[in-house]
């Protein structure tokens, strides 16, 4: 970096921190903050901190939320508790304006090659929820990968004596892929077409 001045060397090796960005497109970024005006700039760099500071996760469903309790969990039917993995696969799923439910991210797979057991992810968090009450069905929306499969049984298994209807999304997500970048057709059809595990 050091064909750089100092500040823009160190704006690249800023935007290197993020995924899918390389040394070229940093530079591009780098170049593009520095063309900005400064109101721009102090916008842009404004945006990041106030996102850093004003965004937690809900207290009842691990997603992200500007208060204490998202608005998915203040409005929506609290019967249906769809398990993702991750907050980006809650945007995948409400993109299909379809599900009417209320979701509970995870935060992880259980993954015991990278040491993640069932105690590492918010299982905990949702067998509380479950045995609150007046919760009939839960979809485990994990993906079909070897870690989101195992999950999705063992979680099956600790919630199916308790009297709830375990579904899992209908095959059609190719095996191996992300709920994230599955197209909303296929996603839809196998949101509509679970089955019970
Ligand atoms: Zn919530």
């Amino acid at each position: 970096m050091d064909i750089f001045i100092e500040p823009i060397g160190r704006l690249i090796n800023e935007f290197t921190k993020l995924p899918g960005v390389g040394k070229k497109t940093a530079q591009r970024y780098a170049y593009k903050i520095i063309n900005m005006s400064l109101e721009e700039a102090a916008g842009f760099a404004a945006a990041i901190t106030d996102a850093k500071r004003k965004v937690r996760y809900c207290k009842v469903c691990g997603n992200f939320t500007e208060g204490d309790i998202c608005d998915i969990c203040l409005r929506r039917d609290k019967s249906t508790i769809c398990v993702v993995k991750e907050p980006k696969d809650v945007i995948a799923l409400e993109k299909l304006h379809e599900y009417k439910g209320v979701y509970h991210v995870l935060h992880g797979v259980i993954n015991p090659m990278e040491g993640i057991g069932p105690n590492d992810i918010r299982i905990k968090e949702l067998l509380d929820r479950v045995n609150e009450g007046g919760v009939t069905e839960v979809i485990m929306a994990t993906n079909p990968d070897v870690e989101g499969e195992a999950t999705a049984m063992y979680i099956a298994r600790l919630l199916k004596p308790l009297g709830i209807n375990v579904t899992r999304l209908a095959h059609g997500i190719p095996i191996g892929s992300d709920i994230e970048y599955t197209d909303d057709v296929t996603l839809s059809r196998a949101l509509l077409e679970r089955k019970s595990i």
